[in-house]
């Protein structure tokens, strides 16, 4: 089998937990390289812990609160990222660029195309560039930047610009994140079908710990277990495993004669088709080291 060479890239440090981290756990187990690129530290999303800390009378706070200002909270949120990191097994590379203000420009599709002629990907995956909510947010413009970096990444030429185009990425799958798809409760959203499930069961405590990590945000404990119970299950449901992460490829796929997966050809009937998990998420133990709580170390 061909070791594969994976760059996922992510708006956010939540999305790197909660996205398609468990198909990265998956392929790291199965010696592919996988780069993740978290394009910021997601400082201005979900600021939970802030939130909680400012509630409390200033004794009861972290000791470093009274000198928190913008780079104390990126390197908290750094620490975070970087732990998701090691416990996935994933090369990290972050980008820095300022949260909530990630849009569609020339510099960022560039240093994102550079990154690709560097990394020289057989797979990207990324969350859906469709703003179909109109919200224009980090994620569809983090994807949108992505998309059109492999297109500049293809078409660079030795000879105009010192560097030879890349043109391996032979797939792009879409991440979606629990909102999207069919019954998304949003006007604007059609309704989006997965074409693509990965049985993540097997890797599932990797995931709930790498979403332990993301105390700023208030997603480590019960919230971690919950979202992969209500979310990770529910798609698992669907796909016909315990847990499960859904992709949409953007163009229809092209077999030689009927595709049959070891998932289909090696399917045994079975009278109930019970999850067959080793361990619910729910039961797993915390991940969340006590230091992740403090601001600094
Ligand atoms: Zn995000």
């Amino acid at each position: 089998m061909t070791k594969l060479n994976i760059m996922m890239v992510h708006a956010h440090p939540a999305d790197f937990a909660c996205d398609a981290s468990g198909t990265a756990a998956l392929h790291l187990e199965k010696g592919d390289n996988v780069t993740s690129v978290v394009v910021s530290y997601g400082d201005r999303h979900h600021m939970h812990w802030l939130f909680d800390q400012e509630k409390k009378p200033e004794k009861e706070r972290d000791p470093d609160f009274a000198n928190l200002d913008a780079e104390m909270y990126r390197d908290f949120k750094k620490r975070e990222t970087e732990r998701i990191a090691e416990i996935l097994g994933v090369e990290l590379v972050l980008l820095e660029w300022t949260d909530c203000e990630i849009y569609f420009d020339h510099d960022k599709v560039m240093e994102m195309a550079k990154l690709i002629l560097k990394i020289k990907p057989d797979i990207v995956v990324t969350r859906m560039p469709t703003d179909f909510g109109m919200t224009h947010n980090d994620h569809p413009m983090t994807a949108k930047i992505v998309a059109k970096a492999i297109e500049v990444a293809r078409n660079r030429h030795q000879i105009f610009d010192g560097v030879d185009g890349y043109k391996g990425v032979k797939q792009i799958f879409y991440t979606i994140n629990g909102g999207e798809e069919v019954n998304g409760n949003s006007n604007f959203t059609p309704g989006i079908v997965p074409d693509v499930w990965v049985d993540t069961t097997s890797v599932i405590e990797k995931k709930v710990h790498a979403i332990d990590q993301l105390v700023s945000q208030g997603y480590q404990g019960d919230t971690a277990r919950w979202i992969i119970e209500s979310r990770d299950g529910r798609w698992g449901m669907i796909a016909g495993s315990a847990y499960a992460e859904p992709f949409l490829r953007p163009s229809g796929i092209r077999y030689n004669s009927l595709p049959m997966p070891e998932t289909v050809i090696g399917f045994n009937w079975k009278p109930t088709v019970v999850p067959g998990a080793p361990l619910s998420a729910s039961k797993i133990p915390s991940g969340t080291p006590d230091s992740a709580n403090r601001l600094r170390l």
